[in-house]
């Protein structure tokens, strides 16, 4: 299988890459500035004996992404799975959230995903077989104080797949949507300490997630074992929905 995952240098995108290398599948990863790590990973996962490339590619940008899909396609071959996990936050109330934190947020986590699955879902489609997983949050199921910009694109996330599933469901190509809770990554690290306390109060199983807990499911959801799921939304929380 040839695999395509957005965001994958870092957090529960690496997770993502170095769990399908080890299920056997060459993989294409994206990342958008940090070309240390990417390195890093592209060589780590390349020893489970795979083909792993790396790309510096914003999904933000549609050309970006075109010109990233069009290239792994032609050095690896017709793309079977893609995974979108990039994603940034700008968390602010939001009475306080100035409109560059709001656009910022949306182009990168909804646009970005609307990029990577239109190329995705037109290859696949043609192809009559493919799988898309892409990562949410429990923010966009729950919502959550003072992340108004970043709900509404994990929010839009699953009404956008749930679409995808449908449309793409008579084609073959499966598409869902996993909404992680607290994982430990950059991103939650980036939290102020107090807050992220709070929060793992209302966390039944008392722990962050790993990236890896994560990597599991999407490595299940894009298998044959998952040939029946499309258009569902799984949730991986330890129990907290903030
Ligand atoms: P990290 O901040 O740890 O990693 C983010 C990754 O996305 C990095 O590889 C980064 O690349 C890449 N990235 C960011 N912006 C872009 C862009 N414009 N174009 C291409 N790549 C980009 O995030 P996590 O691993 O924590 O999160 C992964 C996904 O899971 C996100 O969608 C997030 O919203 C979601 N999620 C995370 C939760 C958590 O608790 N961690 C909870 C719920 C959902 P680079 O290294 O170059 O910066």
């Amino acid at each position: 299988m040839i695999a395509l995952v957005s965001g994958g240098s870092r957090g529960i995108g690496r997770s993502i890459v170095l769990r399908l290398a080890r299920d056997g599948h060459d993989v294409a990863f994206c990342y958008r500035s940090n070309e240390d790590a990417a390195e890093r990973l592209a060589k780590e996962a390349a020893e489970h004996g795979t083909r792993v490339t790396a790309t510096r590619c914003d999904v933000a940008d549609g050309d970006d992404v075109r010109d990233w899909f069009t290239r792994t396609e032609r050095e690896l071959g017709p793309v079977d799975a893609a995974v979108t996990s990039a994603g940034i936050t700008r968390d602010r109330p939001l009475v306080l959230m100035p409109e560059d934190d709001w656009n910022q947020v949306l182009r990168t986590n909804l646009d970005g995903v609307y990029h990577v699955c239109r190329a995705a879902a037109f290859s696949m489609s043609k192809r009559k077989s493919g799988a898309i997983v892409n990562l949410s949050s429990v923010a966009g199921v729950y919502g959550n104080a003072g992340q108004a910009n970043y709900a509404a694109s994990k929010a839009g996330i699953i009404g956008f797949t749930k679409s995808l599933a449908k449309e793409c469901g008579p084609r073959g190509v499966r598409a869902n949507v996993v909404a992680p809770g607290l994982i430990e990554t950059d991103m939650v690290g980036e939290m102020p300490e107090a807050v992220l306390q709070k929060q793992l109060k209302n966390v039944a199983l008392g722990r962050l997630g790993r990236p890896e807990e994560v990597a599991d499911l999407v490595s299940f959801l894009v298998s044959e074992r998952a040939a029946y799921i499309t258009g569902s939304v799984f949730e991986i929380h330890g129990g907290g929905t903030f």
